[in-house]
This record gives structure tokens, sequence and C-alpha cells, in this order.
């Protein structure tokens, strides 16, 4: 998926007037963005938000679903570009069909990692199956450090065996490791992704790198993450420092949870749409790029739908100022 707003936000970084304290669990609540169109899917955005631009090289948690698709047609995105990042498609329910412009076609499925590198420039699109009737699942963003954001476009397909870590908690780690589960999937920083269930009532101590953040997506209700209530759709940041991370469900039901991670992101990025880059005339210039159907990102084969080509918004009028986190100064574009 794709963040297809018509009317994408400058992301301009207000810092907070604090940061948490070490060992303080910051909660991050969703804000539901329409992607769109007459039958539009919402999806609850965590990242990025005012109050916190990144977790690791996380740039981006949408959260949608379970959603009956079965009569509003469900996800469709056209071909639309990226750069500056990957894009990790991660389900629990449902199927989406792919397509990008290095000629890949592969159906995203639960369970299975899809991993695509914009790098300099691609192009794809999604569909969720007309067997699906009802879509789950979260699109994440994985910034790329300055000296690989240029590298050419790519697609890695991993399926990560779900392996019970400890009494009632299972994890599939698909990027990075955990508990001596380990992804064979290359990133161009550290990065840690997985989808852990708890069974009602487990408490589980998972021993974490200390050098990352991390940062914890609640799917379900009756999660808590080092003490601290989640609602479902709200994502957990907690600093560096940890060496462990204490996960309880205190619902009846099975509970599920999506943990990311990784050291922090120090560069400065500015997004804007679908673009990640280091400044506003490098976002200007790769609309440009893709409105004049530049070979930069070049031609995704195999769309059915209407539209073959998604239109870019209009860029704001001022220039976009880069994204930080609040434990580093901000500087002005
Ligand atoms: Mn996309």
């Amino acid at each position: 998926m794709s963040n297809v707003e018509t009317r994408p936000q400058e992301e301009t970084l207000c810092p907070p007037e604090t940061a948490p304290e070490p060992g303080e669990v910051e909660v991050l609540e969703p804000r539901d963005v329409p992607l769109g169109g007459p039958r539009a899917m919402t999806v609850r955005r965590t990242l990025p938000q005012r109050q916190r631009s990144l977790i690791g090289a996380w740039c981006f948690t949408d959260h949608y679903g379970p959603n009956d698709v079965s009569t509003t047609g469900g996800m469709d995105v056209p071909p639309h570009p990226h750069t500056g990042l990957q894009t990790v498609s991660w389900l629990f329910t449902g199927e989406v069909e792919h397509r990008d412009s290095l000629g890949s076609h592969a159906m995203v499925r639960p369970g299975e990692l899809n991993l695509m590198t914009g790098g300099h420039g691609i192009a794809h699109s999604e569909v969720s199956t007309p067997e699906t009737t009802t879509l789950h699942g979260v699109q994440l963003w994985v910034a790329l450090p300055d000296e690989h954001r240029n590298a050419p476009k790519a697609f890695q397909h991993h399926v990560p065996t779900p392996v019970e870590l400890s009494g009632g908690v299972t994890a599939s780690v698909f990027l990075g490791s955990l508990a001596g589960q380990a992804s064979p999937v290359q990133t161009f920083t550290p990065v840690l992704g997985a989808e852990l269930t708890l069974t009602p009532g487990t408490t589980v101590t998972l021993d974490v790198d200390a050098t990352f953040e991390h940062g914890v997506l609640a799917d379900t209700e009756g999660l808590s993450v080092a003490g601290t209530g989640l609602a479902r759709g709200s994502l957990a940041y907690l600093a560096t420092g940890r060496s462990t991370l204490a996960l309880t469900n205190d619902s009846g039901e099975p509970a599920r949870a999506i943990l990311l991670g990784g050291p922090p992101f120090e560069e400065e990025i500015v997004m804007w749409w679908n673009f990640v880059g280091r400044s506003h005339d490098e976002i200007v210039a790769a609309r440009d790029a893709w409105m004049a159907r530049d070979d930069r990102f070049g031609e995704v084969q195999g769309y059915a739908g209407a539209v073959q080509h998604l239109p870019a918004p209009v860029i704001p009028g001022v220039r976009i100022k880069p994204r930080t986190n609040p434990s580093r100064p901000h500087r002005d574009s």
C-alpha cells in the first residue's frame, strides 16, 4: 500500500516539549487516514507524527482492518512511486497482488514478508484479490541510510517460521533477530521486525538489543508493554538502554503485536507523499521525474485498473522541512 492521501501534509516537525524519560513508555496514538477514492479504506497511522518521526529506521507505520472488503472492493492502489525507502507488506488476513517496475509479480499472504527496495526509484501497484473477504495487516516503511538510499530496485520475499519462544508466546521474525530467531533478509541498517502472539493471560520478558529503540504496535486489545497498557492500534515507543521487554496479554483472547526496532536513525530525512529524501529540492525532483514518466521509476506491467500512473499531489507552497526525533536537534532547511 502507499500513502495515497490527496493532500499529504508537509512533514514539518515541531519538537515536543519533552522527550520520554529513560525507562518511560511513550504511547503514540493512531490517526485515521483515508486512502482516497469513494470506497476507500481507512488506515490507522502511528508513524510519522509530530511527537515522533522514526523508531530506528522505521519511518511509516499504517495498520488496517480487519475490514470486510467483500462489498467495498478492498485495496486497489494504482502504480505509484517510492524513493529512499523499503516497504514492508505484512498481512494477518487476506491476500494482495503486488506488481512493480522491476517486473516482480507476487502475492502478499499472511505471515509472509514482502520487502521492496525503492532506492533511487521504483513504482508498484497493490490490489487485494477477488477472493479476499477480510483484509487486515500493516504497511511499514524503512528509511534507507544516505550511503544506500539510491540503491537499485529490489524485491525480496521470505516466509519466517513461527516459533514458540516460551510458554504462550509465538514469534515470526521477518527482519533482524529476536530470541535466537533470525531473518536471512538483508537490510541497509540493523532492523528488527516481528509478529508476536500471546495466549490469554501470558506475560513474557523478551531479551532485546539495548542499543535499539523499540516500538510495539498493538493489533488487539489487552496488551501491555513494560507495565503500560496499549489500546488497539496504538504504538508504544521504548528508548534505547533496555535489555529486556516485558509484554502481557491481560485479555481472554489471543493478543497480537508487531515488534519493531533498530538503532536510532541519526540522519534527518524529508518525507513527502511516497518519497523519502534529504531536501525539499530532492522531493521536487522526484515528483517531477514521476510526473514526466522518467525512466527513474520504470513502468508497472499488468495492473488492470483504469489509472495506470497515480498522479502526485501538488507540492506544498512552502519548503518541506526535514524530520528529526525529539532527542536530536532540529535544523531548518
Ligand atoms: Mn507503495
